[in-house]
């Protein structure tokens, strides 16, 4: 449909006969921030391996922006087709610096060449002021990614994925490790983004997840338990049972 953004529809995987995913529905709208929440092995990391192409379901179909079953595609052309994942872990280039992290970003194609032996260039620099405005780094923009505090530096990450211009981002437990201003920060940043752009975010900092205000879905076994907001989810008389009353 023209108004969802991705559309799993009855995914399931195995490994070893254990069913990680289960008949498992989530649609995602345009411009929506989801953020999905649930125990441990629930199957949140499946879910986003599922997405981007590096788990195949073994049943049920990925379509992605109302067009294109994502479970046909490999991992490169699913990023292609703009979809990008941040990981839990930074991975920015920690010697250089963060304008030309996101110079860098900003290079298609980008190769490891580009990295080792980085010669400045000045295309760009509207888009990468813009983005650095928009992850709140302009101030530090000629500083070493090295020497940013941990949560400057996933934000330096979720920079480099905007560069991308990605129609959905994916987020994996972003403020793991992070202080409480930068939490808070990070849920502002999140929203803005999802303004204009479909975000996913994996998250089990309850706390985090009310900041964000998005739609919830809590996971269990592989399969939707309560979706809502999240004082619907956590009002689940299932869902206490199972998760938030451990
Ligand atoms: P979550 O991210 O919610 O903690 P996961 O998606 O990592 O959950 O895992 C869901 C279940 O699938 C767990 O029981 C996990 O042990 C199992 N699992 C995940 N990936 C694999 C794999 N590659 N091989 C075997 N079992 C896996």
């Amino acid at each position: 449909a023209q108004d969802t953004m991705l559309y799993l529809d009855g995914v399931s995987v195995a490994f070893d006969g254990f069913k990680a995913i289960n008949n498992l529905s989530i649609i995602v709208h345009p411009a929506e921030m989801l953020a999905i929440i649930g125990p441990n092995g629930a199957g949140k990391t499946t879910m986003m391996d599922i997405i981007t192409g590096k788990t195949r379901p073994d049943a049920g179909e990925v379509m992605f922006d109302g067009r294109t079953d994502l479970t046909k595609l490999d991992e490169a052309a699913i990023a292609n087709l703009g979809i990008g994942r941040k990981f839990q872990k930074p991975t920015v280039f920690e010697s250089h610096t963060v304008w030309d992290n996101l110079e860098l970003a900003l290079r298609k194609p980008r190769t490891i060449f580009h990295t080792l032996f980085y010669t400045p260039s000045s295309e760009n620099t509207d888009r990468i002021t813009e983005i650095l405005g928009t992850v709140r780094l302009l101030h530090r923009k000629g500083d070493l990614a090295a020497d940013l505090s941990h949560g400057q530096k996933q934000w330096l990450e979720i920079g480099m994925l905007l560069a991308q211009d990605p129609k959905l981002l994916l987020v994996d437990e972003p403020v793991a490790g992070m202080t409480d201003s930068e939490t808070e920060e990070t849920a502002k940043l999140l929203r803005n983004i999802a303004q204009t752009r479909s975000v996913v975010v994996v998250e089990h900092d309850m706390s985090f997840v009310r900041e964000l205000g998005s739609r919830v879905v809590c996971l269990a076994e592989g399969s939707v338990l309560a979706e809502g907001t999240l004082e619907q989810v956590s009002a689940n008389p299932v869902v206490i049972e199972r998760y938030l009353g451990r």
